[in-house]
């Protein structure tokens, strides 16, 4: 007996348990509006949307708060990415919300080298609040992979400089640091493990080969790493940034512009001095000067025939 009555108040118990979430159910079904969502779509839809554009008077509470924050306060990155969040909501326009969305991909990948002694002060020095740089990861001369930024969160490793026709690199591209004090070779296994991590980059976020860049080429003058004896030429090779054939290279015909084809490229322009010195640390390796030999135009223009 006593059996019988705790089957009836398990059943009781499972019958409103079920109805509970039924009835949430049935409501957001009952709406005619209601867009049925595959599972497979990526979309934050949580509230049932309103189907007129309306003032969003709540967002724009939310921009008045911001405003009473006192800029003295020393806020996380947290709380100011949150901040910045808000602020991509404009509040001198109607809002009706869109319910079909996911993040932006990175689209560019960019390899650095740290200038420091091991992973541990390089992971140090993106943890100390004054630095004000980050990247997403970090590897060592043993291979070991550290992530410190989710992919699709905006690093701080790019800086001022240009590639193309973007200036703000930061917000399209991944930055990967290589432990390295800007004069070593880079071991077999942090290249191994480098690649390995370019192929699920590239694979993810379907970046292109072209969009494999080192942080020289983004702001030359300012930057030279990842340096000389990085292997860009290995990295070719699977399909992660260009590389020339050393068998093919001919003399370039005297049509030929270097100017023109560097900013193909990607580079700034602005001052070519430096650009050609990034350009020959990358390909050339042995002189670095600002000069572009016949051998450097061959170089460069069979990488311009070959990928441009
Ligand atoms: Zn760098």
């Amino acid at each position: 007996m006593l059996k019988i009555k705790r089957f009836w108040i398990v059943g009781l118990g499972l019958v409103f348990l079920v109805s509970c979430s039924t009835t949430k159910k049935t409501t957001v079904l009952q709406n005619p509006q209601t867009v049925v969502i595959k599972p497979s779509d990526v979309v934050e839809n949580t509230v049932v949307q309103k189907d007129t554009v309306s003032l969003n008077k709540q967002i724009n509470q939310q921009s008045s708060q911001k405003n009473t924050i006192d800029s003295n306060i020393a806020l996380s990155s947290d709380e100011q990415a949150r901040l910045l969040f808000n602020t991509g909501i404009h509040k001198e326009y109607d809002f009706a919300q869109a319910i079909h969305y996911d993040w932006r991909k990175p689209s560019y990948v960019m390899i650095h080298h740290t200038s420091q002694n091991s992973t541990a002060q390089t992971i140090r020095t993106f943890q100390l609040p004054h630095t004000k740089v980050s990247s997403h990861y970090v590897i060592g001369r043993d291979g070991r992979v550290v992530q410190m930024l989710n992919d699709y969160m905006r690093g701080w490793h790019a800086g001022r400089g240009k590639w193309g026709q973007i200036s703000d690199m930061n917000s399209v591209s991944i930055g990967i640091e290589l432990d390295n004090n800007g004069f070593d070779a880079f071991p077999e296994a942090q290249i191994s493990a480098l690649m390995t991590l370019l192929d699920t980059l590239k694979n993810r976020y379907s970046i292109p080969q072209l969009n494999f860049i080192g942080h020289s080429d983004f702001a030359p003058g300012r930057k030279d790493d990842p340096n000389v004896l990085f292997p860009w030429d290995k990295l070719a090779a699977r399909g992660f940034g260009i590389w020339y054939n050393e068998s093919y290279l001919m003399p370039a015909p005297v049509t030929f512009n270097p100017y023109d084809a560097l900013k193909l490229m990607g580079y700034d322009m602005k001052n070519p001095e430096a650009v050609i010195r990034a350009f020959k640390k990358k390909y050339v390796r042995t002189d670095l000067t600002g000069v572009l030999t016949d051998r450097d135009k061959a170089i460069l223009y069979d990488l311009y025939r070959k990928y441009y």
